[in-house]
């Protein structure tokens, strides 16, 4: 049996009449900039995540980029954000000309750790640190609370890399209440990524800044069209970096299936989780399962009288399921060698880029290294099959028999 680790192909027999229709309609219009299918889709991305306001832009990366932009980050300034994750969420900080400052991840949760963070900004004496970024690995949420209880007291700014967990959810704690709040809408603004293999991909490239502040949204509308405000009068220096019409018909396409393709990745892991139990694999530590930081939250809240009752429901969305196993690298040649798909989400920590240069500060992360060397990502796609399922697992069983 043959398990790609992402087979977009599955979804044409129920999209692919609709994604069609919605490229026709663009191409029939000949409204090949901006217009009324990128600024729909803002809106629906934008209720989706209940905040204010979502501009397009031209991907998860210019998303990134175009907010730091709107912050005046730039040369001398530091931002700090965690040493595991793509490597854009490093490169739009150092295009800048700013420094990452890093803090180490939590070792279950792969997210960045507050206290490491408090660490970061308490060593900040010169107040160099503009901004946080946080990251949102894998569809789950960082801890959102501690984060922007450090924000407040720092009084920074926060951009939420939600590039991987778009419609997510976590349980904002304000020391009264928990309110479940969106992957995004936490922070000054959050990036979404509409890269294809991400939970909402479109035909290309695409992406989005959502943000409950219309100031700082108009800035990046703005920004994204060079600087341009009116048009041919530029106060500052902005860029190319609209979503496509194009993009946005299909994505408002795709949107639409978007919760109950949440709903077949989690079902799946829960599949994974529960054969990896049968197969002996977890009690004999060869490896560690994903753990799902916010399900216990979801479950009380469910049970609160008159809450809405699929409060929490996206507490991970599985953009990517990630185990943590032993002898990673021989188990990935081997589950290749199986025709079975696998990716290692990220074979480098960023602080370990040679990019950074000889200059960068020898420092080390140990968890984002342990991270780096001991992970892998499975097959997790809404149309993976219950079969494929139990040949992968039955497969890494058979690696660990050996
Ligand atoms: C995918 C991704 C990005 C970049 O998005 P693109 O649309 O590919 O530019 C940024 N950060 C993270 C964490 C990502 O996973």
């Amino acid at each position: 049996m043959k398990v790609p680790l992402l087979d977009l192909k599955q979804q044409l027999s129920y999209l692919r009449k609709d994604m069609l229709e919605a490229v026709t309609r663009v191409i029939d219009s000949m409204i090949c900039i901006q217009g009324p299918e990128v600024s729909g889709f803002e809106k629906e991305v934008a209720a989706y995540c209940g905040v204010a306001n979502g501009v397009g832009v031209s991907s998860g990366t210019d998303a990134l980029l175009v907010s730091l932009m709107a912050l005046g980050i730039g040369p001398g300034d530091q931002v700090l954000t965690t040493p595991y994750s793509f490597f854009a969420t490093m490169g739009v900080v150092l295009r800048l000309g700013a420094t990452p400052v890093f803090a180490d991840i939590d070792p279950v949760s792969f997210n960045i750790n507050p206290k490491a963070m408090e660490e970061a900004l308490a060593c900040d004496y010169d107040r160099k640190i503009k901004a946080i970024l946080p990251v949102h690995l894998y569809g789950q949420c960082a801890d959102m609370s501690a984060i922007m209880k450090l924000a407040g007291q720092y009084n920074l700014p926060v951009i939420e890399d939600a590039a991987q967990a778009i419609g997510a959810e976590y349980p904002m704690d304000d020391g009264v209440n928990v309110t479940w709040r969106k992957a995004g809408a936490m922070g000054l603004a959050g990036c979404f990524s509409f890269f294809p293999s991400k939970n909402l991909g479109g035909i290309g490239d695409g992406g989005m800044v959502v943000s409950d502040n219309t100031d700082f949204a108009d800035k990046i509308r703005i920004l994204l069209n060079h600087g341009a405000s009116p048009k041919y009068y530029h106060g500052q220096v902005g860029g190319n970096f609209r979503l496509d019409p194009i993009q946005a018909a299909v994505l408002s396409v795709k949107l639409k299936f978007l919760e109950q393709w949440h709903q077949a990745r989690r079902e799946n892991a829960d599949r994974y989780n529960k054969l990896f139990v049968e197969a002996g694999l977890v009690q004999n530590n060869f490896l560690v399962l994903p753990q799902a930081m916010y399900l216990a939250k979801k479950e009380a809240s469910q049970q609160l009288k008159g809450s809405l009752n699929n409060a929490g429901e996206n507490f991970h969305i599985y953009n990517q399921y990630v185990l943590r196993v032993k002898s990673r690298d021989a188990l990935v040649t081997w589950l290749r060698s199986q025709d079975i798909g696998c990716e290692i989400y990220y074979p480098l920590a960023l602080h370990q880029q040679k990019c950074l240069g000889p200059d960068f500060p020898v420092l080390s992360f140990p968890e984002a290294e342990r991270a780096a060397a001991e992970t892998i990502a499975l097959p997790i796609f809404p149309e993976l099959s219950a079969d494929m399922q139990a040949y992968v697992v039955e497969k890494i069983a058979e690696f660990y028999r050996q």
